[in-house]
């Protein structure tokens, strides 16, 4: 038989994602990337399933279930840096359960008492949180044991690649403007890391003011602690006051923050769009893309390579 050829962009979250499903599906898949796993935006992420910054959205709910569900099966392999963790979310209006909710479990309404008074409401569910690098990692290794072959190697142009494969799929983040997408812009963030403490267990996230959302997110590894979103900031230098602000808003979410050590900051870029882009190219229909997820990256993953692959064609392996 002959195994469809395949050239995914990018080795973050998008490429290692869909990389692994057309392997999965069969197909005999190449990763071009100008930075390894390590080195992409994906790495610096908080990386629970959470949908930060979005609006309620069919398409988005759809591909985050699917995400939720492949998550939480590889949760079950200790190697893959996924666990099931608590999520307590605050909420200064009540306007019922979330949305997104619906895909979660064990989700549940605190009782008022539990609730600290600047706050309407709270819900606690259980989700899927990643070690990003060990995470990355993982994909990686699913890939190159499934066959799949890995170049370094920065793409001018996508479309130039067309004649090595059936179907080339960008997944280049914020790579992709220079491809020609002028609705794609970032968003600067700065998320904290600290050594993990008994003091902080499960997550807690309050993302009610865009600009300010707070998060504590308890890893296998580490904590972190959010966060920043800076429309078009991309300026490198780091303001203290922020890194101040971060660890006080975090301390008034969950008071175990103060007695944890951080140990690092880091900036980041999330690559924003008014919608992902998972589609194929006007010009060149066997060239798809894959990326613009914002701050969704790893709650959109398994979705959206579920839609690429439904797009190329290839029959899924379930
Ligand atoms: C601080 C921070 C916290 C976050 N927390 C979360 C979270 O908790 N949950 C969540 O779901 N999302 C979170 N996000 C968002 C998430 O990280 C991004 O949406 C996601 O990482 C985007 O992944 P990507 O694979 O599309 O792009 P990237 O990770 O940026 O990877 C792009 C890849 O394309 C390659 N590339 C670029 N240009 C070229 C080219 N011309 N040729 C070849 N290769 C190229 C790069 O080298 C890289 O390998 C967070 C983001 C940040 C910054």
């Amino acid at each position: 038989m002959i195994r469809p050829r395949i050239i995914v962009l990018g080795a973050g979250v998008s490429g290692l994602t869909t990389a692994a499903t057309m392997a999965l599906a069969g197909c005999d898949v190449v990763i071009y990337a100008a930075e390894g796993p390590a080195q992409t935006t994906s790495a610096l992420a908080a990386a629970i399933w959470h949908p930060f910054y979005q609006a309620p959205d069919f398409v988005y709910l759809e591909r985050a279930r699917q995400t939720y569900a492949t998550m939480r099966r590889l949760s079950a392999d200790a190697a893959s840096g996924v666990r099931m963790r608590v999520l307590t979310e605050y909420f200064q209006r009540d306007a019922g359960a979330p949305w997104w909710t619906e895909c979660a479990s064990d989700v549940e309404r605190l009782a008022p008492a539990e609730v600290p008074s600047r706050f309407a409401c709270a819900y606690r569910m259980n989700v899927p949180v990643a070690d990003a690098a060990v995470y990355l990692r993982y994909l990686m290794t699913l890939f190159l044991d499934l066959g799949g072959r890995y170049v370094a190697q920065r793409v001018g142009d996508p479309a130039s690649l067309l004649g090595d494969a059936e179907h080339v799929v960008n997944c280049c983040g914020y790579g992709s403007r220079p491809f020609g997408d002028s609705d794609l812009s970032l968003s600067r963030a700065i998320v904290l890391r600290a050594e993990r403490d008994a003091a902080v267990s499960g997550c807690y996230i309050d993302d009610s003011d865009p600009q300010a959302p707070t998060y504590v997110i308890e890893r296998n590894e580490d904590v972190v602690l959010g966060g920043t979103a800076d429309p078009d900031l991309t300026s490198t230098v780091i303001d203290e006051r922020q890194v101040e602000d971060i660890v006080s808003r975090c301390t008034r979410l969950c008071e175990g923050v103060a007695a944890l050590r951080v140990v690092e900051v880091r900036l980041g870029f999330r690559p924003m769009r008014r919608v992902s882009r998972v589609a194929c190219d006007a010009h060149h229909p066997r060239l798809l893309h894959n990326y613009g997820h914002g701050g969704g990256g790893f709650t959109l993953s398994w979705g959206c390579a579920n839609e690429v692959l439904r797009l190329t064609g290839v029959a899924s392996h379930n």
